[in-house]
């Protein structure tokens, strides 16, 4: 099927398409946002903020990547980094697989491409972790080569600007839509296209709310604006609900230090974690767990519920702080004084809620 059959837009739509670079580019130059990541966009550097930026926002992603170039400044230094140290410089910014599989693709990267990111779409394709959105960004940005970046950024100002009611979340919408953007996308000036299409939808066409139209340099040009129906757009079918857990986090704590078990499932292989139980426990069960790990109780005190979202997973968590006289750490655990927690060790943001509560503990033992 032809991709505007697919989209679900007019051939005389389409056509107009081109018609958007120069209005577009104009405005990125005068309104782009000054980022860390657009001084001197070296591929390593486009790299590990296109990484660092799925799934996260802007602002939160401009001190961490500061820090990570400073210890892990190029790939050959990615490529030996201890893991240990990669987790903890990704500490907070969740999705830690992006962060390994960062090292893996470096690891080939040395072996295979001579310690350089290759300067073509296909060989970074072929890379771990490096999606085709993110192979369109690097590849044009470092590179200039004319290949789109097509994010959830993109999908939404295209639905908006073509009127376009087809179903972003099914692929075959999606790669009609890499088919198309490509039309308006300038040869000369390929990345700042990709980033300008990017700038927009973070701050004129903005999502789950009404659209900055007034404010759009493609305001002339726009289907749904000139019909009316850009805040109706982009459709996207729900997701599967995710599935709920409930868990009990435990800190365990004594002489000026808190216990960290290193987990070993899936979800957030080799980062640290309270004691972390499964089911919601009452005192004595908690009392009675740390008893069979060999641990002696001396009190238990309740801390606040909270979740967290993973992408397939929701957490209900109820928090405990059990203070033990003696514990010698089961395998896999550890005991970590502040020093420790804050330099050594990497804590999922899960368990965000409850480290106040630690600090709180920790502040008082040695006051
Ligand atoms: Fe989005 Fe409005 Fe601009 Fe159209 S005119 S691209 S809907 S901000």
């Amino acid at each position: 099927m032809h991709p505007q059959e697919v989209l679900l837009v007019s051939k005389p739509v389409v056509d107009n398409l081109p018609g958007i670079a120069q209005p577009l580019l104009g405005w990125y130059d005068q309104h782009k946002r000054s980022l860390p990541w657009r001084d001197n966009p070296t591929p390593y550097r486009v790299w590990i903020s296109e990484i660092m930026l799925q799934q996260t926002r802007v602002e939160a992603v401009k001190g961490y990547y500061q820090r990570f170039l400073e210890i892990v400044p190029d790939i050959a230094s990615l490529a030996d980094v201890e893991e240990s140290v990669l987790l903890k410089l990704w500490e907070g910014l969740g999705y830690y697989n992006r962060a390994r599989n960062l090292q893996r693709a470096a690891q080939k990267v040395v072996q295979e491409f001579d310690g350089k990111l290759p300067a073509s779409y296909g060989a970074l394709l072929s890379l771990p972790g490096i999606g085709e959105y993110t192979a369109g960004a690097i590849a044009s940005i470092a590179f200039g080569i004319p290949v789109p970046a097509v994010d959830g950024n993109v999908l939404r100002v295209f639905s908006r600007l073509c009127g376009s009611f087809a179903d972003i979340a099914l692929p075959q919408v999606k790669e009609a839509w890499r088919k198309t953007v490509p039309i308006a996308q300038p040869p000369n000036r390929p990345g700042d296209f990709n980033q300008a299409l990017m700038e927009l939808g973070a701050t004129v066409c903005l999502p789950n709310t009404t659209p900055k139209c007034n404010s759009c340099p493609l305001k002339t040009l726009c289907e749904g604006a000139a019909t009316a129906c850009a805040d109706q757009l982009p459709i996207k079918s729900a997701k599967k609900p995710r599935k709920v857990e409930q868990h009990t986090v435990i800190l365990v704590v004594a002489d000026n230090q808190v216990l960290l078990f290193q987990r070993q499932h899936k979800l957030l292989a080799g980062l640290y974690e309270p004691l972390n139980l499964l089911g919601h426990l009452a005192e004595n069960e908690i009392i009675g767990t740390i008893q069979e790990l060999g641990g002696k109780v001396n009190t238990v005190e309740a801390l606040c519920n909270s979740k967290h979202l993973f992408t397939h997973v929701e957490w209900q968590m109820t928090g405990w702080l059990a203070e033990c006289s003696y514990f010698p750490p089961p395998p896999g655990a550890a005991w970590a004084n502040r020093i420790a927690l804050t330099d050594t060790y990497a804590l999922p943001s899960a368990f965000r809620a409850y480290t106040k509560d630690w600090d709180r503990w920790l502040a008082t033992e040695e006051g």
